[in-house]
């Protein structure tokens, strides 16, 4: 790697600040909820053009997709541009959409979950771009904004490879990681039970067969089972949780003949949709055999109108300390903080569960923020971290290469 890269990098950053805070200013500006993201969108590949990325484009479910170099190694960098909804305005020390600075630091929707990531990538291409115009660059760094994250993790980047064919060698994820390198999460799953019984009239109920009966020795041995779950390291323990309970007869004086459960199901390593599905089932034979288990299904309509469906299972996925990848993110950490930094994990799911859990592609994450803060009324970021992303979003592809 050329010596003088960190420093020119440190130079044309520096010169760069007001301009990148600006620009998270106006990616926060623009409100973007899961399936409406038609105007952010827009905004991202006008600037990557500006910026003069190399090409630009929305692919047929509606994430941006910029791509810089063309060299043989292929190098995703991800920032979902969806967010959450904002339903406690009233508890917003600034307005949710204005991406106030105050002392150095900005507010606002989104800024955590993870649109600082977004903005540090497009002005770490732009950098890119500045240093190398006649490319040469020894890879090709695809630039993504991915929509629909918070409603379906991982469907926007399954999305990517399975049906546009663009198959990253590695990935790096922008989900807030407090400038530390995060390797892995838990995954998860949703499940249902429903147990079929008989109605009748309340007043002649034994000439029915009441579904809630037949349900509840189930729910207490979920319960039971939740709490024999193991803690496996080095994501702790995996959970089970019964998260709604419905139930249906002819009326309300009535033996209702049907009932159906829903499950939220967190894995933790070594658990997988097969082995969670066979606990369940487990159960059920146990205490009658008669419900039936299912997984979730998920049901999407992105910006561009284009629908999908997917199970909702989520793998588990952790990248070895010791891999290639992690090892390039600590050393470019070190490099632009000037100081050793740590390897973790994320306690959410990230998109990192279609592209390290699905597709076995190795993935890593690093962005300013703390995780804590997503989806709160107290998403802030430090502009000075923002930089620092920024730097690390610069370098990060060439120290990758020479590792
Ligand atoms: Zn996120």
């Amino acid at each position: 790697m050329d010596p003088s890269l960190l420093e020119n990098i440190q130079v044309n950053l520096e010169e760069s600040k007001e301009e990148l805070a600006n620009l998270l200013q106006r990616l926060i500006r623009i409100r973007s909820y899961s399936g409406q993201e038609k105007e952010i969108v827009e905004f991202i590949l006008d600037t990557m053009q500006y910026y003069g990325f190399d090409d630009q484009y929305s692919d047929d479910l509606g994430n941006a997709v910029g791509r810089i170099g063309d060299g043989p190694v292929k190098i995703l960098y991800d920032a979902h541009i969806d967010t959450v909804q904002v339903t406690d305005e009233e508890s917003w020390t600034y307005p949710p959409f204005e991406g106030r600075i105050v002392g150095g630091t900005i507010y606002g929707r989104g800024a955590v979950d993870e649109k600082s990531a977004m903005a540090g990538f497009l002005m770490a291409g732009k950098l890119l771009k500045t240093l190398y115009q006649n490319d040469g660059l020894p890879f090709s760094l695809y630039v993504v904004g991915s929509v629909m994250e918070e409603d379906c993790d991982g469907y926007p980047l399954r999305h990517l490879i399975e049906q546009e064919g663009l198959r990253p060698d590695y990935v790096l994820l922008g989900e807030p990681t407090d400038l530390k390198v995060f390797r892995g999460q838990r995954g998860r799953m949703e499940m249902q039970i429903t147990a079929t019984g008989k109605s009748a009239h309340g007043a002649h109920n034994r000439q029915g067969i009441n579904a809630i009966y037949k349900m509840n020795p189930i729910v207490t041995a979920i319960e039971r089972l939740d709490r024999s779950l193991p803690s496996i390291q080095p994501l702790g323990r995996g959970s089970v949780t019964v998260s709604d309970i419905r139930s249906r007869g002819p009326s309300l004086c009535s033996v209702p003949d049907h009932c159906r459960i829903h499950i939220d199901r967190r894995l933790t390593v070594g658990e997988t949709r097969e082995s969670a599905l066979a606990q369940l089932e487990e159960i059920v034979q146990k205490n009658g055999g008669e419900a039936v288990v299912a997984i979730s299904e998920y049901s999407g309509k992105s910006w561009k109108t284009t629908e999908f469906t997917q199970e909702a299972y989520f793998p588990t996925w952790i990248m070895e300390e010791e891999h290639p990848l992690v090892q390039a993110g600590l050393e470019t950490a070190r490099m632009v903080l000037g100081k050793k930094t740590r390897s973790g994990f994320w306690s959410f799911s990230t998109n990192g569960v279609a592209t390290a859990g699905r597709h076995n592609l190795p993935t890593i994450g690093f962005a300013p923020g703390k995780e804590e803060l997503a989806h709160s009324s107290r998403e802030e970021i430090v502009l000075e971290d923002l930089a620092k992303a920024t730097r690390f979003y610069a370098l990060f592809p060439f120290v990758l290469i020479d590792t």
